[in-house]
């Protein structure tokens, strides 16, 4: 996990945004300065300090974020590995910027590897280049033509009708790149808003020729994947009332959800990896199986103006790399510091003394959906789950968990085909289909979120649908979880603060009684929000499991 940030542009600077990003040299933690207003609406900074494998100033070339990032892998792909290179971030963190020069670098390295040491070995270079728009897929080398995403027997995913070119030299490589950026930027309305609402996927796959004999088809070796990501942002972006761009912006925020997932699942060698969480995480199956390594850049704006979206981006680069062997323990903690010498509060002796940094890396640590902890917890110490508090139903048919999603699931006899005249008709008439049992299926898995979300088996879009709105609140729960405790965090210094003023011989009894009134009431009115978030999040969870009991004889 590495971390890029970008240097201020003129727009920023324009508007006297500042930089709130500090890195020291040669170091892999960077701070960020986040200004709050006080109860009583004076400014403090804020700073959270993160730790990643390797943190690039605005001064770092691509040359040296290839160096960094990807030629370490390259020759690793001539033995069957399968690397994956991610770019992470709001819209104009620098993503495309931090990602387009990677491609023909690594195929360069390639071709001369191919050219020299493995010369004659028969090797292929294949490029292939698509983005992931609303959910489909779209061929970045063929118009943009529409593709379609297959699973074969052996559960191999394969795209039908992606172009793939041979290519041999540097320059073939270049205008292939080119065209396909070009074809992506513009889009299908000519809007280059489009592009921070799709993946784009361009591969470099390695093939061998079969026994040295051109007409069999040449067999995969590895495979080197460029991802720039959608804009992150629209992940956090539910406010939008446009439902075409509300619609997107859940299918991103899905794919970024399911995508950490499956990262997290990878790292801590987890058999079973949540690739159907969404179409981008299907898509990459084969190149998370076997021999794979990972990397994510995550690209962040240096300004004051972008706060918040970069405290989102580099929390979800912190979870991403929370359970990465050796990764470092989490750090986003927070401390405040006045912001200006003038003010009163000594704030950094204040914060500990309450343990306010313990709260914040507790709830952290919780937040971290960590899946061996759940495991263990779970075997030591069996809490009743959803499936548990269903009553029995026919014999034959069960819960099973996908994700965290129940649904039902026909029990074959000697067979992986689901007997569908075994289902009861009423499944159908309410849309309910029973679920296809493959080896080695998500099906199978309950891993990924802590809570397990109980919803109806139904089409796979309206499925989706529920899926998606359950994540999101899940998520906006967090997160208003997570704003109320430093905003009590901010309150309790201030209270702090205040008692100080009140032990003073001669304080003014009026203005305590004033603040301290004032701070009651934001204490009360931000744990009533918080019950009220809660109370409709359990509500929402209740209604998918009565559609369930509505549905067992
Ligand atoms: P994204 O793909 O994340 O939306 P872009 O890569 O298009 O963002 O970057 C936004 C703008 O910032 C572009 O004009 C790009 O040239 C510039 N930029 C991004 N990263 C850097 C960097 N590290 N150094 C200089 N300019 C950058
Ligand atoms: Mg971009």
């Amino acid at each position: 996990m590495q971390v890029r940030k970008r240097p201020l542009n003129k727009k920023e600077i324009s508007k006297k945004e500042e930089d709130i990003i500090d890195i020291e040299q040669r170091s892999n933690s960077l701070t960020v300065h986040e200004t709050k207003l006080k109860v009583d609406l004076t400014e403090y900074v804020e700073k959270h300090e993160f730790v990643f494998d390797a943190v690039l100033d605005e001064d770092v070339s691509n040359d040296e974020v290839y160096r960094e990032t990807v030629e370490p892998v390259v020759p690793a792909i001539f033995n069957r590995t399968k690397a994956t290179c991610f770019a992470y971030g709001q819209t104009g963190s620098g993503k495309t910027y931090t990602m387009r020069p990677l491609p023909l670098k690594a195929s360069q390295d390639i071709l001369r590897l191919m050219h020299h040491t493995y010369r004659n070995q028969g090797f292929q270079l294949f490029v292939s280049f698509f983005e992931i728009y609303g959910g489909k897929l779209f061929d970045l080398l063929n118009d943009r033509s529409k593709l379609c995403m297959r699973e074969d027997g052996k559960q191999k995913v394969c795209i039908v009708g992606l172009q793939e070119y041979r290519v041999s030299d540097v320059e073939t490589i270049k205008e292939l790149i080119e065209k396909g950026s070009a074809t992506r930027s513009t889009g299908t309305t000519g809007a280059n808003e489009e592009s921070s609402r799709s993946h784009a996927i361009l591969q470099l796959a390695i093939k061998r020729r079969v026994d040295g004999n051109d007409s069999k088809p040449p067999r995969p070796v590895g495979k080197l994947s460029f991802i720039d990501l959608a804009g992150s942002e629209r992940g956090a972006d539910t406010t939008d009332n446009d439902k075409q761009t509300r619609i997107e912006g859940a299918e991103i925020n899905k794919s970024l959800l399911a995508l950490k997932e499956c990262i997290r699942a990878l790292d801590n060698d987890q058999t079973h990896i949540p690739f159907r969480g969404s179409k981008l995480t299907e898509v990459l199956r084969d190149s998370f199986i076997g021999d794979s390594r990972t990397v994510m850049i995550s690209c962040i704006s240096p300004s004051s103006g972008s706060c918040e979206h970069t405290l989102n981006t580099l929390r979800y680069a912190d979870r991403v790399k929370s359970l990465s062997k050796g990764g470092n323990a989490k750090k986003d903690v927070p401390s405040a510091v006045p912001l200006r010498e003038s003010s009163p509060s000594p704030l950094p002796s204040v914060v500990p003394s309450f343990s306010g940094s313990e709260m914040m890396n507790d709830i952290t640590e919780r937040r971290d959906f960590g899946w061996p902890k759940q495991q263990q917890y779970l075997k030591e110490q069996p809490t009743p789950t959803f499936a548990d508090r269903m009553p029995k139903v026919k014999e034959g048919v069960e819960f099973r968990s996908l994700n965290g999603l129940y649904f039902k699931e026909k029990k074959s006899k000697g067979g992986t085909a689901p007997n569908i005249a075994e289902v009861p008709d009423i499944m159908y008439q309410q849309g309910i289909q029973p679920a296809r049992k493959t080896k080695d299926s998500a099906l199978d898995n309950n891993m990924g979120n802590s809570i397990a979300y109980p919803v109806r088996r139904a089409e796979p879009d309206e499925e989706d649908e529920h899926l998606n709105d359950l994540l999101q609140e899940e998520e906006d729960l967090v997160s208003a979880h997570r704003k109320q405790v430093e905003e009590t965090l901010a309150i309790l210094t201030e209270e702090l603060n205040i008692i100080g003023e009140a032990d003073q011989p001669g304080n003014q009894l009026d203005d305590y009684i004033a603040r301290l009134s004032s701070i009651l009431s934001q204490k009360a009115a931000g744990i009533v929000d918080l019950q009220s978030r809660l109370e409709q999040f359990q509500r929402r969870l209740n209604e998918n499991s009565v559609l369930i009991y509505a549905q067992c004889p």
